[in-house]
Order: structure tokens, then C-alpha cells, then sequence
């Protein structure tokens, strides 16, 4: 397949790093899916799962993504477990200006830990 936009960003800091040309803590790779700790850590685990090819965000994504896509949310729960938190965990994926996406490409953030969160949103404005 031709390298198209959607496959590699060379200016892209997460596509650096699925390709190791940024170093990160490496939670899990295969083909399609990388998985890295979070620099700057929200939770006592919190890490990021993102697939290989460049998808600016989940706005963007289409139904040629749903298999990575889904094999991300499927393969979380072992990631989480293996990671120190085997009772459950959020993912969140910011996205879009709204979403307060800071990175543009598609991630979904892992976290979890001992203690349960506070709930997903405040309750007032
Ligand atoms: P967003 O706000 O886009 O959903 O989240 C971006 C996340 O990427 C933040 O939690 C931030 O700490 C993380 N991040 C930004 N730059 C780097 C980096 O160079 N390495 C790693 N491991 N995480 C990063
Ligand atoms: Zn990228």
C-alpha cells in the first residue's frame, strides 16, 4: 500500500514513537497497535494505546478503521490487568477542540490503580 497521509506523519510525535524514533516505556506492540506509559501520568497506571497508522483522531476515523480500532479496545483489559490494575479502568479518548485532544493522533488513554475515580464529569457546569 502506498504511504498515504493516514499511515505515516513525519512530523507526528506518537507516529515517532510507534516507530521508536521518540523513546518511550513500551507497554505493548504488534502489528497494528502500540501501547506506551504516559509522560506525564494522571493515575498509578495510565498509559496509551494507539494504533500504528496515522489517524488524526476518533472525528476522523472511518469503518476502515474499526478493526484496529476494535482490537485496541478488546486487547485493554489484559493491557490494564498486566499494567497493576486488574479491577477495572477508564479509557478516555479526548478528541477534537471539544474533546481537548492535544495530540493529533488517535489515543486511547488507559488508567487505573488501586482506588476507584470521581466521577467521569462534573456534575455542574
Ligand atoms: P490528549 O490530551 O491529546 O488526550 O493526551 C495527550 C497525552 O499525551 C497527554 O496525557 C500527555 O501526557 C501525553 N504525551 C504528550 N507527549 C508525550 C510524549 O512525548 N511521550 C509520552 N509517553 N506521552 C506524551
Ligand atoms: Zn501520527
Amino acid at each position: 500500500m502506498a504511504e498515504g497521509i493516514r499511515t505515516v506523519m513525519d512530523d507526528c510525535i506518537f507516529c515517532k514513537i510507534a516507530r521508536g524514533q521518540i523513546p518511550s516505556k513500551k507497554v505493548y506492540e504488534d502489528e497494528d497497535i502500540f501501547a506506551f506509559q504516559d509522560i506525564n501520568p494522571q493515575a498509578p497506571v495510565h498509559f496509551m494505546m494507539i494504533p500504528k497508522r496515522h489517524i488524526a483522531s476518533l472525528a476522523d476515523a472511518t469503518l476502515e478503521d474499526a478493526k484496529v480500532l476494535g482490537r485496541i479496545l478488546a486487547l485493554s483489559g489484559r493491557l490494564a490487568r498486566e499494567q497493576g490494575s486488574p479491577d477495572g479502568y477508564r479509557t478516555i479518548i479526548n478528541t477534537g477542540r471539544i474533546g481537548r485532544q492535544e495530540v493529533q493522533h488517535l489515543h486511547v488513554h488507559v488508567l487505573g490503580g488501586p482506588e476507584p475515580f470521581g466521577r467521569m464529569m462534573p456534575r455542574s457546569a
